[in-house]
């Protein structure tokens, strides 16, 4: 059935073909409903008319209202323009175009009443506004002003000229033809109990608000029912889940007691305990366990993993543990490794550089069931790699994977789904948590191992240099180590490489009797290895590097961690380099390096480290500044891609949603209630709508 709004951009009048394939092309625009979920991004104030004198050069946009008293054309070649002078009872103002100078030079009537529109500027105490846009007054500005949408749009057609204007009227020529086919798309009873906007009420005032509040409350309303209806989804996910995958039931603790009673090497934390006992709770409840296991840097979840592998081992399952990094699986490899033998469990490591031989007796291993625990990279999602009998499949700081990659994992197994364990590395936000991991359980450490003294972070200049050093010798000299991280980013990366050997050969010279490692990505691989390990084994006092060593590496007597440019990191980067140092008994030490130019969201991010070492805050503030968009990883999901709704702003209306969401499948999980339907119907227009490969290029 073709609706409506499926009807293709190109026949609405005002379009046609060239346009349409702008639209499709640039904005991904192809039919009348794409075009009418195109929502303004912000409104210009037009409900206000400023005085001249009341500009100051902070001011965005102003309206202001004038006669034109003079114009001229100044200069000549390139730097011609015509300047106008705009005049009100209080001031005057230079309104300046360099482009289209003839035309609008032609339109300008000395004496007439104008209302000008555009960003003043301040030259030589002058105000003026380049490129203004210029009406003349007339009625309709004097019933008062209206605030005017403004669309997003791109380079291309701003040279086509399909600008913010052109879409806006493309919005009231649709409107006119859609308003009576817009019908309401949530139930009446959760419009009343949250007070909403009806659905046609609020597309009109997106596009066309007749009033700030009414504007306003279009924006709640539409927020709310994106938030709704992509947590009904994944709550709906989790039902079906819950209602279909059968998982094994492990109920044999024997193992774990063992391990308890005679390896374990330091007692667990409240948090551990209780977050294992969750975890084990789902394991024998005979549903298959999703669940994301969410903690602080150092908190401790790798032993948490280990234990739940030995749950699973217990039953007579296999284990896998997925990492995002050649150097993290190694790691864990070695950290697990130890646990591992001492119960003489069978373990190996899989990776891209594992060697053929060794792959043979992996495989086989793992076909006969007597390799019990694998683990690496997404080597193991190779089609190659097959389980006797998967169990339990871990994987670690997931927000690297794409979330199709963490599903192949789980089909391993043919007859029951594994068991799936999804850790972070860092904490993530709970609104982005709820999107993102909204269709899994989850279970959190909220604190960290006693005895932990709190990382001291320092912030210091490049000038304060030598004061830095003297502070790494006196730590070395007292037997710590050190690390020293560079930036490197790909667009830069010659850039940084130079940096980075920059960096290492004065580190060479400010510390000529220490031993110094050096670690980036353009090494080989056992090069890299080589030079980790002799850090590891504290051959070497000093680990110059790359952000190579941002996940997972753990070397208790490091104690002082130096993050050079730190300005150029993101708070979460900066949060899990800092939680490097800090796993000894040992004060530890972050210094943050920068130079003295800092941009106001790098202070704010400086501030932020300095100020706090708990992660769930720093991830919060992490995503007021960047947006759900651009934290780390999570561009490649595409969940995140709201059209209106904003995880960094909107997370009240998020609970709600989600609670609503909730209460509703509880009553009625299969969406049967007559009082539902308009629930159901939206449904299935969703998904209709959404699969519209041209989109994804
Ligand atoms: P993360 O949660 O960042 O993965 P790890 O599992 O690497 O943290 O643990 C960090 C360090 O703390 C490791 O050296 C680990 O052995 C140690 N650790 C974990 N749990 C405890 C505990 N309960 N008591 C003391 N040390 C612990
Ligand atoms: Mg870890």
């Amino acid at each position: 059935m073709q609706g409506f709004f499926d009807t293709p951009i190109e026949y609405l009048k005002g379009v046609g073909p060239q346009r349409a394939s702008l639209l499709n092309k640039e904005l991904g625009i192809f039919t009348f409903g794409d075009l009418i979920q195109h929502y303004p991004f912000r409104y210009e104030d037009r409900t206000k008319f400023y005085r001249i004198q009341e500009l100051n050069d902070e001011m965005q946009y102003v309206q202001l209202k004038g006669i034109i008293t003079r114009k001229s054309l100044i200069g000549t070649g390139s730097k011609k323009r015509l300047v106008a002078i705009l005049s009100d009872s209080t001031g005057t103002v230079e309104l300046v175009w360099f482009k289209g100078i003839k035309w609008i030079q032609e339109k300008i009537a000395i004496g007439t009443e104008y209302v000008a529109f555009g960003k003043p500027a301040l030259f030589n105490n002058k105000f003026s506004i380049a490129h203004p846009e210029l009406e003349a007054f007339t009625t309709k500005h004097e019933q008062g002003g209206y605030l005017q949408p403004v669309y997003s749009i791109t380079e291309k057609l701003r040279n086509r000229f399909l600008e913010s204007k052109i879409i806006s009227r493309l919005q009231h020529e649709l409107l006119i033809l859609a308003e009576p086919k817009i019908h309401e798309t949530l139930p009446e009873k959760v419009i009343r109990q949250y007070k909403l906007l009806d659905k046609k009420t609020a597309i009109i005032n997106i596009h066309f608000p007749k009033s700030l509040q009414l504007l306003n409350e279009s924006l709640h309303r539409l927020k709310f029912e994106e938030l709704f209806y992509i947590q009904l989804r994944l709550l709906k996910l989790k039902l079906v889940r819950k209602e279909k995958y059968r998982g094994k039931i492990f109920n044999d603790a024997n193992l774990v007691t063992e391990f308890y009673n005679s390896f374990l090497p330091f007692p667990l934390t409240q948090a551990q305990k209780r977050v294992i006992k969750e975890i084990y709770a789902d394991m024998r409840s005979g549903q298959q366990m999703n669940r994301l296991l969410q903690g602080d840097v150092g908190s401790g979840k790798t032993i948490v993993s280990f234990v739940c592998m030995l749950i699973a081992i217990g039953g007579n399952t296999q284990c896998a543990l997925m990492a995002p990094t050649e150097i993290l699986a190694q790691q864990h490899y070695k950290n697990l490794s130890r646990l591992a033998d001492q119960m003489h469990i069978t373990m190996a490591l899989l990776t891209g550089s594992t060697k053929r031989s060794e792959r043979t007796s992996i495989h086989e291993g793992l076909r006969n069931g007597s390799l019990k625990i694998l683990i690496g990279t997404h080597a193991l999602l190779e089609e190659e790699v097959q389980f006797n009998n998967l169990g339990l499949a871990i994987i670690d700081e997931q927000h690297r994977f794409g979330v199709a990659q963490r599903s192949k994992l789980w089909s391993k197994n043919t007859d029951t789904f594994p068991h799936v364990l999804v850790m972070t590395a860092t904490p993530i936000p709970r609104t982005l948590a709820m999107t993102l991991y909204g269709d899994l359980d989850v279970s959190v450490i909220d604190e960290l191992p006693a005895g932990r003294k709190p990382i001291k972070t320092i912030h210091k200049f490049d000038s304060h240099r030598l004061e830095v050093n003297g502070f790494l010798k006196s730590q070395i000299d007292s037997g710590r180590q050190v690390y020293i991280v560079y930036p490197l980013i790909e667009e830069s990366e010659k850039l940084d490489l130079k940096h980075l050997m920059d960096g290492y050969e004065s580190t060479c010279r400010a510390f000529p009797d220490a031993a110094i490692s050096i670690v980036h990505g353009k090494m080989k691989p056992d090069a890299k290895e080589f030079e980790m390990a002799r850090f590891v084994k504290g051959e070497t006092q000093i680990m110059v590097a790359t952000t190579v060593i941002e996940v997972g590496v753990d070397v208790p007597n490091a104690s002082v961690m130096v993050i050079e440019n730190a300005e150029r990191f993101g708070l979460s980067q900066l949060h899990q380099l800092r939680g490097r140092v800090g796993r000894g008994a040992e004060q530890s030490y972050c210094i943050l390096m920068t130079s003295y130019k800092l941009s106001a969201d790098s202070k704010k991010r400086i501030q932020t480290m300095v100020r706090t070492n708990n992660g769930f805050e720093i991830a919060e503030t992490d995503l007021q500044l960047r947006g759900p968009g651009d934290l780390m990883g999570t561009q490649q999901s595409g969940v995140l891609d709201l059209l209106i709704a904003d995880l960094g702003k909107d997370s009240q209306l998020l609970q709600q949603a989600r609670d609503t969401a909730g209460k509703i499948l509880e009553q009625d999980p299969l969406l049967e209630h007559a009082e539902n339907q308009i629930i159901a119907q939206q449904i299935q227009r969703m998904k209709k709508s959404t699969i519209n490969w041209s989109r994804i290029s």
